[in-house]
């Protein structure tokens, strides 16, 4: 037992600690997002894996697949448990919310925290799923990570957020000291760029689906989605042309041949969804992006187009993963859940507006406020309905 008044605490912009009611709060509202707006009559999923289900889109995706199908879920994550004084990490506190709600609810749900990289974890899962999740018919591949031990070599590849080719000058948001501010950033070398690859690109997500293959895992019909993104050409050098967009065509190549492998034995399908832009912990830590990400929500919500997390998953599985619907892909036999995002009224309004900004105009041109908000409820802070001043349990496990 530890109870206590928990405070937001911070280093530069990020939040240190996190609160295990705010936690609970986000979850619950995501919970309420499925249960109360699922479409009557649809059918589907039974048994989904989703590697990095504690925050963001794999969170949402579990939560969509257990409250909207009664799914059976496993979630795999990287996230510190409480220790004495310290809280957890939001992730951990949302999966304890995630399986109180479950068990409520009677939904199946089996966890496991530890690096999604490694074979000894692919093993434990391996294990899991032959127990309770056989066989499965979705893998969800949600993976966000600055690193990765690589599982053959032992080699710690370190992702990096940089232009490829030549420097890329724009104006950023300093979190710290809320300044506009112009930011050139440095070209990465081919190191950097292999790295990034290694740990943002196919690799993993490619020897996750060989081994449940191997392993007679996965359903008739299998299919496995991971995530990308495009956004507009405005961040384009630093992401779509940049490393992290090296990495996410790595991610497509993957998605090509795993493809043809479930296509082959099972009549299933790999492929990638082009999500839109949300706050996560993942996506403040790209430059350019704050900036971007303090301008966009005022403009989709003004054109009543807004989307989080939760309803960008919901409207992945009700139209493209339900039993019948198959909704449109790109092209390149990509889902676009960015459509509401690139509409071009929508992106007119947005680039209209970027060179206007400055520091003295960033709160009342922007929701800067917004952006930060969101940010710190991310760790369970400013979370409404949640009363601060109350002590609460940290040492919280599921
Ligand atoms: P996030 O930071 O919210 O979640 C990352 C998840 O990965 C967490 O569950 C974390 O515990 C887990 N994780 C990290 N390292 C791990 C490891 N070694 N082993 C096991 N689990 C580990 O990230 P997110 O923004 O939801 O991103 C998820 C995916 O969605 C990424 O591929 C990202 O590129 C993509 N995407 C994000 C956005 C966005 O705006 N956030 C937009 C489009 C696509």
């Amino acid at each position: 037992m530890s109870r206590e008044i928990i405070q937001r605490r911070s280093r530069g912009f990020i939040c240190v600690n996190a609160h295990p009611e705010g936690c609970r709060a986000n979850v619950e509202r995501q919970v309420r997002a499925i249960a109360d707006h699922w479409p009557a009559g649809l059918t589907g999923l039974r048994n989904v894996v989703v590697i990095g289900a504690s925050t963001g889109y794999g969170l949402a995706s579990r939560i969509a697949a257990a409250w909207g199908f009664e799914a059976r879920t496993l979630g795999v994550f990287f996230e510190r448990p409480p220790e004495g004084p310290k809280t957890a990490t939001a992730g951990w506190y949302n999966t304890v919310a995630f399986h109180d709600y479950a068990r409520r609810d009677t939904l199946f749900a089996a966890s496991l925290n530890g690096d999604a990289f490694s074979d000894d974890l692919k093993r434990q899962a391996v294990e899991v799923i032959r127990r309770e999740l056989k066989p499965v018919d979705l893998v969800v591949y949600s993976l966000a990570s600055p690193k990765r031990t690589h599982p053959e070599t032992g080699v710690v590849h370190n992702s990096v957020l940089k232009p490829v080719g030549r420097p890329f000058s724009s104006r950023t948001i300093e979190l710290d000291s809320e300044k506009v501010v112009p930011v050139t950033l440095e070209p990465a070398n081919e190191k950097e760029i292999a790295d990034t690859v290694a740990v943002m690109g196919g690799d993993d997500w490619h020897r996750w689906i060989r081994l449940l293959l191997e392993e007679g895992l996965l359903a008739q019909g299998a299919r496995t989605v991971a995530f990308s993104y495009i956004g507009p050409a405005l961040t384009w050098p630093i992401y779509r042309d940049g490393t992290i967009g090296q990495a996410k065509n790595d991610l497509d190549r993957a998605a090509r041949d795993l493809d043809l492998q479930l296509t082959k034995r099972f009549r299933g399908n790999a492929f990638i969804s082009v999500n839109k832009a949300v706050v996560t912990q993942a996506s403040a830590a790209i430059p350019v992006v704050p900036f971007y990400l303090s301008l966009l929500p005022p403009v989709l919500r003004k054109h009543n187009l807004d989307e989080g997390c939760i309803e960008q998953m919901r409207r992945l599985f009700t139209d493209h993963l339900a039993d019948g619907k198959e909704g449109p892909r790109d092209p390149e036999g990509r889902i676009r859940l960015d459509d509401r995002e690139l509409r071009p009224e929508v992106q007119k309004e947005v680039l209209d507006l970027w060179p206007q900004v400055t520091t003295e105009n960033l709160r009342s041109l922007t929701d800067f406020a917004g952006f930060q908000r969101e940010f710190r409820s991310l760790f369970g802070f400013e979370v409404d309905g949640v009363d601060y001043d109350q002590p609460v349990e940290t040492d919280l496990s599921w």
